[in-house]
């Protein structure tokens, strides 16, 4: 017999944990299901971490609404969930003065969407805040509430906020189908089992439009991934202040340099229209492009600096912008359909979607209470994750008392970023446990350093082995089929006689 949930969510990317967190708050069974090894391990691990003002989106669109509405909750959101998170700002800078009247257009359509906080600034002001800027800069829109984030953080918060309020996430666990009782969905096929609910949101990121035709819903609507690629830099190397952005072109905000919350610069994304939905690797033309674009902005950039490149690809779907009067703009789905019950519908969750996943996550409540479901508060939810210690920003007291609790903390294993063994196990115990290396760094920050893992790899396999009480061939990149080694070195000759 299935086991019976009130809502199962499919996709564990920062929209479906964070519909998980805030659904977390009522008296509800809910159960959330991933495909991969551990949450926010896709689109929502790879991209550009900004949390976004709102003047790009088209004035009317749900893009729009959303992304307005989110941006004053990051705040609130980074202290509740303990993750990292600046509200720097972020320009959008005219090199040269053909590019100055894209900047009044842009205002406006901040204006029309009801973002503060925006002005124009002179060239020679732009070049004093930013000295590393083109010089060649006409002038600048800032933007105040721009912001940056810890992607990572973002999901993870969410996930184990819900997880410690009573959400289950069930990872490895790939959706296949609808279990249907007349026109209402009534459950769930997956490669793990079936599962039973009164409810089925679709958080499937790249997938969603599948997981819709398998609904019978919106056949005419497709996603195309947009692959977008990135350098990342060595911090020692080079401080950027804040976050610029080209003038925007008609299909993406453009190549943009900016810091990171852990401090290295970021250069890219480009945009590739691919078809392959899992496909994430970097090309060198792709790169040549990305390196070409920031230098626009920041022209004495050094590819020398390069210690890392990555993909993340847009979910970006057919769904057109349904604003009277506009012809341009692909749209959020968020809705819930007439012609088959019990279905929240998400798809084309494209750039700013991780800026909108608390207000997304509002506004599927307000259709699931227009729908007729009663939310009925839980007396002891919590809305705040505690923190784990980390040991980088800690002063030498801070560090002392903690290994003195444990003397894990007073082993570094990850010599670039500082972390220790007391970190990495940590992880692997929390309430979303690390049963990866990707694991344990997106949620550490180790290995991101100038070395890349090469010190750090071997120490965290043998700590991986040791906790999850598995073998050291077992220990894997990002789960089954990413093992980092074959067999005991000891063999080798063995085998190969
Ligand atoms: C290059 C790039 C730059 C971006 N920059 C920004 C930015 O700076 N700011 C911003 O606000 N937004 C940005 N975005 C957009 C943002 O990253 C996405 O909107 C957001 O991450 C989408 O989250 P999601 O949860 O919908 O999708 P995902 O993160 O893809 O999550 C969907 C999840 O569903 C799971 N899944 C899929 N199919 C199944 C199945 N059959 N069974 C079980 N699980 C399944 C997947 O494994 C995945 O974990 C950017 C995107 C890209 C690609």
């Amino acid at each position: 017999m299935a086991d019976q949930y009130d809502i199962i969510i499919i996709g564990g990317g920062v929209i479906g944990c964070m519909i998980a967190r805030y659904l977390s708050r009522y008296q509800l069974k809910i159960l959330l299901i991933d495909k991969e090894s551990d949450v926010g391990s896709t689109t929502s691990a790879a991209n550009s971490a900004l949390v976004h003002p709102g003047y790009d989106p088209v004035p009317g669109s749900l893009k729009a609404k959303m992304n307005v509405r989110a941006n004053p909750m990051w705040d609130e959101l980074a202290n509740e969930l303990g993750f990292d998170f600046a509200p720097s700002g972020d320009y959008v800078v005219a090199i040269s003065k053909e590019e100055l009247p894209k900047l009044d257009q842009l205002m406006q359509q901040g204006r029309k969407n009801g973002v503060p906080g925006m002005r124009l600034i002179s060239g020679e002001e732009m070049r004093l805040r930013e000295p590393l800027i083109n010089p060649q800069v006409s002038g600048a829109i800032f933007a105040e509430t721009g912001g940056i984030c810890d992607q990572f953080g973002v999901v993870l918060g969410a996930a184990e906020n819900a997880v410690q309020n009573g959400v289950t996430i069930l990872l490895n666990t790939t959706f296949t189908g609808f279990i249907f009782e007349n026109k209402r969905i009534v459950g769930i096929q997956t490669n793990q089992g079936e599962h039973r609910c009164r409810w089925v949101i679709n958080a499937a990121g790249l997938f969603a439009d599948e997981v819709m035709h398998l609904a019978g819903i919106r056949p005419e609507f497709k996603i195309t991934p947009r692959r977008g690629e990135y350098f990342i830099l060595d911090r020692a190397e080079m401080v950027i202040q804040s976050v610029y952005f080209p003038v925007p072109t008609e299909i993406s905000k453009g190549i943009l340099v900016a810091n990171t919350t852990h401090g290295n610069p970021l250069l890219g994304p480009n945009a590739q229209e691919i078809h392959d939905k899992e496909d994430r690797s970097n090309s060198s033309e792709g790169l040549q492009e990305v390196l070409d674009g920031a230098k626009k902005l920041i022209p004495s950039l050094n590819p020398r600096t390069i210690i890392a490149t990555f993909a993340g690809l847009r979910a970006g779907g057919n769904a057109a912008c349904e604003t009277p009067g506009v012809s341009y703009g692909h749209d959020f789905i968020i809705e819930i359909p007439h012609a088959v019950k019990g279905l929240v519908n998400l798809g084309g969750i494209e750039s700013p979607g991780l800026t909108c996943a608390p207000a997304i996550a509002l506004y599927v409540m307000e259709l699931m209470k227009e729908a007729g479901e009663i939310l009925e508060e839980k007396k002891n939810w919590n809305p705040i994750r505690p923190p784990r210690p980390r040991f980088r920003y800690l002063d030498n007291n801070q560090r002392q008392a903690l290994i003195q609790k444990d003397e894990k903390y007073g082993r570094i294993v990850c010599r670039c970023e500082n972390i220790t063994e007391g970190e990495i196990v940590a992880e692997i115990h929390s309430p979303i446990p690390a049963r990866t290396y990707d694991a344990i760094k997106r949620r550490t920050w180790l290995g991101t350093g100038r070395c890349q893992g090469g010190f750090d790899m071997p120490r965290v396999t043998a700590i991986l082995a040791r906790e999850l009480g598995i073998d050291p061939l077992q220990v894997s990149k990002k789960g089954a089929g990413s093992e980092f080694l074959s067999r005991p070195t000891k063999m080798v000759g063995v085998q190969d006689a």
